[in-house]
């Protein structure tokens, strides 16, 4: 048996970060950032107003007071979006509404709280005037041009990981397009002569095909595109035809036929079409577990896992394996799962010596986490893995567990609640 650790190095070993292309920004939150980007504006592009009053001189207004306004005529009106030629002197102001380019002349923008307008609204006063009830500094309530980002300033560096912030400011410099590494596309085949596609009639002995469903929401989850391969019986011929379609793909990944069953015959198209390594990991669940290369016709090679059948063995091999394996080839650096130390609420044998990762409920009490197992751990019970928001990870050496003990957790989802 071989550790996790070797068995992930090898994977990672083999996958390669991927090329790069131009993609809509809205299509690229949370991959990997290819180029540098610059900016070609300043942002704001110009002086504007932070709020809707008026501008005017600040050394014009150093003596006005509530008590005793300074009165200034109004000579215009600045909506956003729009300029004016009017320059602000001594003795006027210009009516400005925020986003609006600061009129020439003016060096400040008094709110319209700090002025009389409400009450000259209120009363006949004319509104050619306005009375400023407070004295500002020059600059007060004024955005200067590229406070935010400067002219030829490279705002984002190659290896980000974007985030809804980034997408925004791509569009705040006016890029509708950005260059990131591409998503893999993982072909995903289900083999097994009792498993069938939804939406056919489930006769004796048949089950539904679930793992493949699974497996793609979890290319998606982490960031690759699923390419369902369908369902291979347990024969040579059907499995290495459907394997074959999915060669234009990054990486393939089968369930089922990796044991040591009379059918499993994943294990020998491996052996008698690509590079092969058989391999038991010292890890429950999800000991069997096959992985090998495939030679294209154009040369290339490209990785397959074969996970376990098993429902539940399937998307925790899918976890600790393929979705680093993703990661890295979609560029990203850290790819690991946030891990907390939990108070355990029930306890459990470890009886041979293999790392276990044991479907938990994870809450935060006060400053605490804890975790429960989420029921019955066969491999089989996938509703176990629906109620569970992270992994317990119970070391190959230790035997027992008690109630009260304290392990690793790694969290799998923060949106499944439990204050994490
Ligand atoms: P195997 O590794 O092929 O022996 O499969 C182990 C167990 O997983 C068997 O009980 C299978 O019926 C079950 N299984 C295999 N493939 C699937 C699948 N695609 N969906 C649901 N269960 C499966
Ligand atoms: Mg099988």
């Amino acid at each position: 048996m071989i550790s996790v650790e070797e068995a992930l190095k090898t994977i990672l070993d083999f996958v390669t970060v991927l090329d790069k292309g131009k993609k809509p920004i809205l299509n690229c939150l949370g991959q990997v950032l290819a180029d540098d980007v610059q900016s070609s504006y300043d942002v704001p592009p110009g002086d504007n107003s932070a709020m809707d009053g008026y501008a005017v001189i600040a050394e014009n207004i150093r003596m006005a007071s509530v008590e005793r306004p300074k009165i200034l005529h109004v000579v215009g009106q600045i909506p956003a979006g729009a300029v004016t030629n009017t320059i602000v002197e001594k003795e006027t102001a210009i009516r400005i509404m925020t986003g609006a380019v600061i009129p020439q002349g003016a060096d400040v923008v008094v709110p319209f709280e700090e002025t009389d307008e409400d009450k000259r609204k209120q009363s006949s006063l004319s509104n050619k005037e306005i009375g400023i009830c407070k004295p500002l500094q020059a600059g007060s309530n004024i955005r200067q041009k590229g406070e935010d980002i400067r002219f030829g300033e490279i705002v984002l560096r190659q290896g980000r990981l974007l985030t809804p912030a980034d997408i925004g400011v791509l569009a705040s410099i006016g890029n509708s397009t950005v260059s990131v590494v591409r998503q893999p596309v993982i072909g995903i085949l289900a083999t097994g002569n009792e498993v069938v596609d939804l939406d056919k009639p489930l006769s004796p002995g048949k089950i539904y095909n679930s793992n493949s469903y699974s497996l793609a929401a979890q290319v998606i989850n982490c960031g690759g595109i699923p390419k369902l391969l369908g369902i291979a019986q347990d024969d040579m011929d059907q499995l290495k035809s459907a394997l074959h379609k999915g060669l234009d793909c990054d990486m393939l990944i089968s369930s089922g036929g990796v044991s040591v069953g009379d059918y499993d015959v994943v294990k020998e198209v491996l052996a008698a079409e690509g590079s092969i390594s058989f391999w038991t990991v010292r890890m429950k669940p999800g000991k069997p577990l096959a992985f090998g290369t495939f030679t294209r016709a154009n040369g290339t090679k490209i990785a397959h896992l074969g996970l376990p059948g098993n429902p539940v063995s399937s998307m925790i091999t899918f976890e600790i394996f393929v979705r680093p394996a993703i990661c890295k080839m979609m560029g990203k650096k850290d790819w690991k799962r946030p891990v907390v130390r939990a108070v355990i609420e029930d306890s459990l044998r470890n009886k041979d010596g293999r790392r276990i990762f044991a479907r938990v409920a994870v809450t935060k009490r006060g400053n605490e986490y804890f975790c429960k197992l989420t029921g019955e751990q066969g491999s089989g019970i996938l509703t176990s893995m629906t109620r569970a928001n992270g992994l317990a990870i119970i070391p190959e050496t230790t035997v027992e567990v008690k109630q009260g003990n304290v392990l690793d957790v790694m969290i799998l989802n923060c949106d499944l609640g439990g204050g994490i």
